[in-house]
């Protein structure tokens, strides 16, 4: 199985390194150049947050899909920003018979990708993992969770189990889903619970529900982004979504989340597919989301405004 992963930085990484340590032939994709040099000459190296570092080095990495060819699979891990363009300038992995697939967050990675490569080779999913960047070829795998899977119009499929079958083989624990689509807006509102309250804070996970402010807030944009899911007929994999949502604050409470990484490391953060979306499909559907309104253009001003002197 040749399997190519496109933008490998945390969880590229993290995927593309966990299957080639169990044998399968992975060609890291990605621009950042100090990254696929250092892969190529060191190899790429995991810590882990429970201790024990790794370094694996039947591992190859690339600037350019070109230099890759056809792969079986091709697992897509830039950040939602970067989905189409990725995509697009990647097109020589995607031959007749490749999959790929998107475990990224954020809503409509997707179907950004069915616009680039025909939605027949699509499949999606959610990862429990986390992992941070700690360097050019290297990065920390912060806590380990499920990957769950499934085909766009909730099939059951040979596909699927056969990746199932790779990630359980690899170690990963790996499942198949009927409702990729509720498993998507799932992660997605434990993102929109989370993310940007932390990144406008500065609070690590666990801190949100420290705070009657935080735990409010985190309340009311989890209950707009119920709203707008029931109204679009989505079937959310947890009934208790509050509750779900505090205990992973609470499980992952000295993380820094990928959103606050963003701001700190003064990059482009994914707020449009998170709590953005949501104002996006609430305006759609005439369902008022003040309060992921005013998040988002918070955390858009911070980007804006990365540069100026205080
Ligand atoms: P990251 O920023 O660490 O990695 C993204 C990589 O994509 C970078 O190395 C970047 O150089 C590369 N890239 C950017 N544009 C590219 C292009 N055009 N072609 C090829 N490579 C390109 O991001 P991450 O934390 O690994 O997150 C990836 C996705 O997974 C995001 O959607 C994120 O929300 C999601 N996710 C992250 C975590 C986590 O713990 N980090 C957990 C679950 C889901």
């Amino acid at each position: 199985m040749k399997v190519a992963v496109l933008g490998s930085g945390a969880m590229g990484s993290l995927y593309g390194g966990t299957l080639a340590k169990s044998g399968c032939e992975v060609v890291l994709v990605d621009v950042w150049k100090d990254h696929v040099d250092t892969i190529n000459r060191s190899g790429l190296t995991i810590e882990e947050a429970l201790g024990g570092v790794q370094t694996i080095s039947n591992i190859k990495a690339v600037l350019k899909a070109s230099d890759v060819g056809v792969a079986d699979l091709v697992i897509v891990f830039v950040k939602a920003t970067a989905t189409e363009q990725a995509m697009r300038d990647a097109l020589a992995l995607v031959g007749e018979n490749t999959t790929v697939l998107t475990l990224q967050n954020g809503l409509g990675n997707a179907e950004k990708l069915c616009g680039v490569v025909s939605a027949s080779h699509v499949v999606a999913g959610t990862t429990g993992h986390g992992a941070t960047l700690l360097g050019p070829g290297k990065i920390r795998h912060a806590g380990a969770g499920d990957t769950v899977i499934g085909e766009l119009d909730g099939k059951q499929s040979k596909r699927v189990d056969d990746l199932v079958a790779l990630f359980e083989k690899a170690g990963m624990t790996s499942k198949f889903s009927t409702n990729v689509v509720g498993l998507i807006w799932t992660k997605l509102i434990v993102n929109v619970g989370i993310n940007a309250l932390t990144a406008i804070t500065g609070l690590k996970n666990g801190r949100l529900v420290d705070f009657p402010e935080t735990e409010t807030l985190m309340k009311l944009v989890i209950d707009e982004a119920c709203s707008v899911a029931e109204a679009k007929g989505i079937t959310l994999e947890i009934h208790e979504i509050f509750e779900h949502v505090k205990n992973i604050a609470k499980k992952t409470e000295a993380n820094r989340s990928s959103m606050l990484q963003d701001i700190l490391a003064k990059r482009a953060t994914e707020i449009a597919v998170i709590n953005g979306a949501i104002a996006d499909e609430g305006k759609k559907l005439g369902i008022p989301t003040p309060v992921n309104d005013v998040l988002t253009n918070l955390v858009l001003v911070r980007q804006k405004t990365y540069d100026d002197v205080c």
